[in-house]
């Protein structure tokens, strides 16, 4: 391993493969970008040989290398054949601490002892892996996570670029993260270089109060339903409950109806937009605990 070095991995694997941008693929080439990866998931708690690293795409192995290098433990998901096999022969002494998994990461078993996730992520699939994570760290707590996501993606997470970047995927993260946006990432750090720019984030994983009297689904649901219209007020958005609020066990269109006459005139008044993370979970946390009685 000590031969190794960033241009090298991705030298060896461009050799082998055409990079095939239906899978992201854009290999890292900058080392500054994967120190600070590194640095910033290991804030809690440092990544070291008492850690289990998660790294989804890892390709040349260029992360993974840094990471076996602070002698943690590594499985690294990849769904290329040939990146497998490239990865199998560069790192052929570090069977005791990496593990490859080839499959995709959406469909495959995560090992249940993961402490750390540090990921130059497929961009393409950037939303169902985050609320993978989530998942995850909801039934096994995490330690740190980072990842590098397109810079649109990014503010849409952290929700810090005014309202428009305020929707449903930055207010699902609060619920269990806080979501800080570290350094911007321009596509000459990549080979083949992406047409976006990139922003690695840093996920903290917090516990939230407000998140006990919250049916996450519920949450999820009526601010996805909202959103989808996201210019009008909300006094329009809530008249009719979400599609498939009968999914959720317990709700059905008349309880939501007699939910929805107890919010005050004053927030029916705004447009999604306008209400924080924290707005959003008193408001449907006041819709759930509402008393229906059944007219049957
Ligand atoms: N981490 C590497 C490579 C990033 S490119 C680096 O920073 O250089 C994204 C990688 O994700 C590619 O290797 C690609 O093959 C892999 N990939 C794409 N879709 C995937 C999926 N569904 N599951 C697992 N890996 C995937």
């Amino acid at each position: 391993m000590d031969d190794l070095d960033i241009k090298l991995l991705v030298d060896l694997l461009r050799d082998r493969i055409h990079p095939d941008s239906s899978l992201g693929q854009h290999f890292l080439l900058d080392e500054n970008v994967i120190n600070r990866a590194i640095e910033i998931a290991s804030n809690n708690h440092p990544i070291d040989s008492s850690s289990h690293v998660l790294e989804i795409g890892p390709g040349p192995g260029s992360l993974t290398l840094s990471l076996l290098r602070k002698n943690a433990k590594v499985t690294a998901i990849e769904i290329d054949p040939e990146a497998i096999s490239h990865l199998n022969r560069v790192f052929k002494d570090q069977k005791d601490n990496l593990f490859l998994i080839e499959g995709d990461v959406l469909t495959t078993n995560w090992p249940n002892d993961i402490t750390h996730i540090v990921s130059n992520i497929p961009y393409q699939i950037s939303s169902p892996i985050i609320d993978q994570i989530q998942r995850y760290n909801n039934f096994n707590p995490l330690l740190g996570i980072s990842i590098l996501v397109q810079d649109e993606f990014a503010e849409r997470m952290s929700m810090t670029s005014g309202y428009s970047s305020r929707g449903p995927l930055g207010h699902a993260l609060w619920l269990d993260f806080d979501v800080e946006l570290d350094m911007k990432v321009s596509p000459h750090s990549f080979s083949p270089s992406p047409r976006v720019n990139s922003r690695l984030v840093k996920l903290k994983p917090t516990i939230r109060e407000e998140k006990n009297n919250l049916d996450h689904r519920l949450f999820t649901m009526v601010i996805t339903h909202c959103f989808a219209n996201r210019r009008r007020k909300l006094r329009t958005l809530l008249s009719n409950p979400p599609r498939r609020l009968s999914r959720i066990s317990g709700w059905h269109r008349d309880r939501w109806n007699s939910a929805i006459k107890s919010i005050s005139s004053e927030i029916l008044e705004l447009r999604p937009e306008n209400l924080s993370s924290l707005q959003w979970s008193n408001l449907i946390s006041h819709i759930s605990i509402q008393e229906f009685e059944s007219r049957t």
